[in-house]
């Protein structure tokens, strides 16, 4: 068995792993590159193994730096099956479609103002390369062996990080690897507790955060303070938000705040995202999968009004009592948040409020590092506003619980890889894993490739 590295080395982008055995390739996760423009050029280069030659794709779950290079892996001539829970088919439809969508229109906007140094300016993939994806999407259930290839057996089960994520475990031979894709957390208020799955010789880990503590504080008590000293001063909060999971979270953590009176009801909240909207009918749908009732759903959902058109959007800009406004994207890569910041970033009245982690290069990762400027479209828009951040709602382990995960295992792993981190975050798991576990850890690069 063979294991090569083709993303998520050295940073929380590209996820792409290749397990080969006997002549058969397995490739676990098919991600975009976001952040730096150095990364992101990858994803305009084809992939340094023949597309045609794999007999399938696992994904752990539909978030586009492991779904979103899936239209281009067909456009190179990819013709397999792609693996994947019900609930990440789901959210991959809708978020590849999303992501086509907003590569054509900001290209065609790049085209119309002429900002780009490409001319034309090209979206990465079209609307049909992810229709093209979509057709090869199967859908199996967690915990229940499948066969992604001759001679190869693998299995999903719960990852707990967003809804339909999964730990894949892929054993071919003699030989087994367990890949934690992103994990969850123990104590999430919508989604369970990661699983441990099967024991492996191998496991993939993820270090997003494996230099940090996430805060102890209750984020619902962050979030009612932040937003109340906006709202005080007569000012609009802004939250990037991922579509999935994130702006779901914050519906709910906002109807707790109203719930128990520690937000005026008359503050009102909008998700701008009819990305998150249509997300958020996927987590209704796919109760059995996270913790809330359905009531809870039912709450979730009232907790904002959910705004459709551009008009819609345009009109929360010409707001001037206090609001809040969740919208795409996160990292404030993309998406209707844009707009908004560009409205709403140069009044201190107003709060930024980021909730997520921020990949080295965005917008997002400028503006929690104290940018006073950021460039939207092509111009410089100053930043005067309040930034914040809640780390509390991520999505992904501190160093301590991903350490609490692992010392769960029924037996350790001959060899853990640490992926899916900046690299001093990697590093820093790497040495915590070695001093407290003692189970011997190599943080890989980009390309590289191992055997047992
Ligand atoms: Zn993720």
């Amino acid at each position: 068995m063979k294991l090569a590295f083709l993303g998520a080395t050295g940073t929380v982008t590209g996820s792409k792993y290749c397990v080969s055995h006997d002549g058969a390739a397995v490739l676990v996760d098919c991600g975009l590159f976001q952040g730096y423009k150095q990364l992101r050029l990858r994803n305009w280069a084809p992939l340094p193994l023949a597309a045609g030659s794999l007999a399938s794709v696992v994904l752990t779950h539909a978030h586009i730096d492991h779904s979103g290079y899936l239209p281009l892996l067909v456009r190179q001539g990819f013709r397999g099956r792609v693996y994947c829970t019900r609930a990440t088919q789901a959210l991959c439809e809708l978020l590849l479609r999303d992501s086509a969508h907003l590569q054509e229109e900001e290209a065609a906007y790049a085209n119309r103002h002429g900002y780009s140094k490409h001319a034309p300016a090209l979206p990465l993939f079209t609307r049909a390369d992810v229709d093209a994806a979509l057709r090869l999407v199967t859908a199996v259930d967690f915990d229940t062996d499948f066969s992604p290839a001759p001679g190869f057996t693998a299995r999903l089960s719960y990852a707990g990080h967003i809804l339909g994520a999964a730990l894949v475990r892929v054993a071919a031979g003699q030989h087994s690897i367990q890949f934690s894709g992103d994990l969850g957390r123990p104590n999430d208020r919508i989604m369970r507790p990661p699983s441990i799955g099967e024991p492996a010789d191998w496991l993939v880990l993820e270090s997003t955060y494996g230099d940090r503590r996430h805060d102890s504080d209750d984020p619902l008590v962050t979030l009612g303070r932040i937003i109340s000293r906006t709202v005080a001063r007569g000012g609009a909060v802004i939250v990037p938000a991922f579509a999935v999971g994130r702006a779901q979270s914050l519906l709910y953590h906002l109807h707790l705040l109203k719930a128990s009176g520690r937000l005026a009801p008359s503050v009102r909240a909008y998700l701008d995202s009819p990305l998150a909207t249509d997300v958020t009918d996927v987590y209704v749908r796919h109760r059995r999968d996270h913790r809330l009732t359905a009531e809870q759903c039912r709450q979730m959902c009232d907790a904002a009004r959910f705004v459709n058109t551009p008009d819609e959007s345009r009109r929360l800009d010409a707001t001037s009592w206090p609001i809040v406004i969740v919208a795409a994207s996160g990292m404030a890569t993309g998406g209707r948040v844009l707009h908004h910041l560009k409205r709403f970033a140069p009044d201190p009245k107003n709060t930024i409020l980021l909730t997520g982690f921020q990949a080295g290069g965005t917008r997002g990762a400028a503006l929690a590092a104290g940018a006073r400027e950021i460039k939207i479209h092509g111009d410089y828009v100053p930043v005067r506003a309040e930034v914040a951040s809640i780390e509390n709602l991520s999505a992904h382990p501190d160093y301590v619980e991903s350490l609490e995960w692992l010392a769960q295992f029924p037996r350790a792993p001959s060899r853990v890889f640490l992926t899916h981190g900046e690299p001093s975050a990697a590093d820093s798991l790497r040495r915590r894993i070695e001093e407290t576990l003692h189970w011997p850890c190599t943080v890989p690069d980009y390309l590289e490739s191992y055997e047992p």
